[in-house]
């Protein structure tokens, strides 16, 4: 395992090489894993587990993966802002993980708040969880996770139940290089986010909007809070749409998107 650390901080970048990188076998959640230490962390931690048994979702949901057809980790980042700025990271950390995966050759566009779809379904989900800093309010850690299939099985695919998607051809890339490509783009984009805020992923964000134009619902807890055409993101990450009262902004709290079918 420390060989793997090793292997993928060897191909670290800019950012990316003040990260503490650790490998482990098996854990329940390496978010909550992080979330746990963080009181105690002098820099950023990389934790990736080769198999994650208790994977989360937002809201209590439950993240499914497989050793070795999932990439399942965990980057925890100190970040120089209040808790309240950090709406936005979750869609910029979006925008970080499908312009990696563009350079790797796979096609992503993005679901608001938190998906990122291939050919309509979903291929990795980001779960960012925060906690404050003792005695300083202007600071805060967020402990970003991310879940990609690289190979699901059909019985785990019909296990999740809606549409999933995966990337095989992936798995025939270096591990570790895929693994420091990914946080290559994570660090880069945690550094813009916090120079810039979501602002500077707006744009970027939009471009990459798998639903633009088309009919979707804003569902809370199931019941329809809002209908209308998506747009896109504002400057601070809340979601445009278009409904017969007119342009209405969305915030992330925990709502869902859904695409209405035609
Ligand atoms: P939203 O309501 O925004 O669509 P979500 O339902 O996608 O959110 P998340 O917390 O983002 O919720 O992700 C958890 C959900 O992802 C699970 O409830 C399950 O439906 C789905 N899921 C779980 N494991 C996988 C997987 N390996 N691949 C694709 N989807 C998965």
């Amino acid at each position: 395992m420390k060989n793997h650390a090793h292997r993928i901080a060897g191909f670290c970048l800019g950012p990316a090489q003040q990260v503490h990188i650790q490998v482990v076998e098996e854990t329940g959640s390496t978010n909550a894993d992080l979330l746990a230490r963080v009181g105690s962390l002098q820099s950023p931690v990389l934790l990736i587990a080769e198999r994650q048994t208790a994977g989360r979702g937002r809201a209590g949901r439950t993240w499914l993966s497989a050793p070795g057809a999932s990439l399942t980790f965990s980057l925890a980042w100190k970040f120089a802002l209040p808790l309240q700025s950090m709406v936005g990271l979750p869609l910029a950390v979006g925008v970080a993980l499908a312009e990696a995966l563009a350079e790797l050759g796979v096609g992503v566009r993005l679901k608001w708040p938190n998906d990122v779809l291939h050919e309509g379904g979903k291929l990795a989900g980001i779960l960012i969880e925060t906690a404050g800093v003792d005695g300083d309010t202007q600071s805060c850690w967020a402990v970003i996770g991310i879940g990609i299939n690289l190979m699901l099985d059909p019985e785990m695919a019909a296990q999740i139940g809606r549409p999933v998607a995966h990337v095989p051809q992936l798995t025939e890339r270096d591990r570790d290089e895929l693994m420091a490509a990914l946080l290559n783009a994570l660090a880069q984009a945690a550094v813009l986010f916090e120079r810039q805020g979501f602002g500077a992923f707006a744009e970027r964000w939009n471009g990459l909007h798998a639903y633009a134009g088309q009919p979707v619902f804003i569902l809370d807890q199931g019941k329809v809070l809002h209908e209308g055409a998506a747009i896109g993101v504002d400057g601070s990450g809340r979601f445009l749409l278009d409904t017969s009262a007119g342009r209405t902004a969305v915030m992330a709290g925990d709502v869902s998107l859904r695409v209405r079918e035609a």
